[in-house]
């Protein structure tokens, strides 16, 4: 039985010289591999070789046994058009689809994380949109989807809240617990990194505003954020991302 998808593409190899291997985040289905016969062809369905980020319906078929499935389809729904026309803006995306590959399994259904990396593209997409900031939201929420960062708001050692800890210590966060410190635990903690104060205060922003549905942070603030997570998903996955010297400064 065919299975149809709204997908996005995450990864694509050449396979011959006239079909790829492609891998999608789907909306029901997680991230599934798919061969793609005779996709490069001009005459294709889908009108020649696919590129990553493109969006759309998929018909496909995945045997139960775990090895690839089959693409049968694919029609194009949603147009990132905008986004790849800047460099900036497409490194971003790039980014972003890489973590997203790199932090979800195949198999599991990850419908929530669909909708935040669509729905980031979308706003990627926009003349007036603060790429950083996007990021930020971006990396923040697939990292707590994904299991790797706790509440921020309190030590994930000694659970006091952040804003009545000790802080003429500084504040650290710990890559191995996903989470801050304060400045007393972080003194004695063996894995730790120091966190500047406006990293801080950017997390804490990005927390107001899943409510708002916008994000509000500073230049500093986002920076420090973006650095943090940056570290703390090449920490967790064991290696940088690929796309992290173009994207995180
Ligand atoms: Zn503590």
């Amino acid at each position: 039985m065919p299975l149809h998808e709204q997908a996005i593409c995450i990864r694509t190899t050449d396979y011959s010289e006239t079909s790829q291997v492609l891998r999608f985040l789907t909306r029901g289905s997680g991230i599934v591999s798919v061969l793609a016969k005779g996709s490069k062809r001009p005459k294709s369905k889908s009108g020649g070789p696919l590129d990553l980020l493109s969006e759309g319906q998929m018909v496909f078929s995945q045997p139960p046994s775990g090895a690839m499935g089959t693409l049968f389809e694919f029609t194009e729904t949603v147009s990132h058009l905008p986004l790849r026309a800047d460099a900036g803006r497409l490194d971003t995306a790039l980014y972003m689809i890489e973590l997203v590959g790199l932090l979800l399994g195949e198999g599991d259904p990850h419908p929530e994380a669909f909708d935040l990396l669509h729905n980031a593209l979308v706003r990627l997409g926009d003349d007036d949109a603060p790429l950083g900031a996007v990021l930020a939201y971006f990396q923040w929420r697939m990292l707590r989807h994904a299991g790797l960062l706790g509440q921020l708001s309190r030590c994930v050692e000694c659970d006091v809240p952040l804003d009545q800890g000790d802080r003429k210590h500084g504040s650290y966060f710990s890559s191995a617990r996903g989470g801050l410190l304060c400045g007393s635990c972080g003194c004695r903690a063996d894995e730790k990194t120091s966190v500047s104060e406006v990293a801080v205060s950017g997390l804490a922003g990005l927390k107001v505003a899943r409510g708002r549905g916008g994000v509000s942070l500073s230049e500093a603030e986002v920076l420090g954020v973006n650095r943090l997570l940056s570290y703390h998903a090449s920490y967790q996955l064991g290696k940088p991302l690929r796309m992290a010297r173009y994207v995180i400064r």
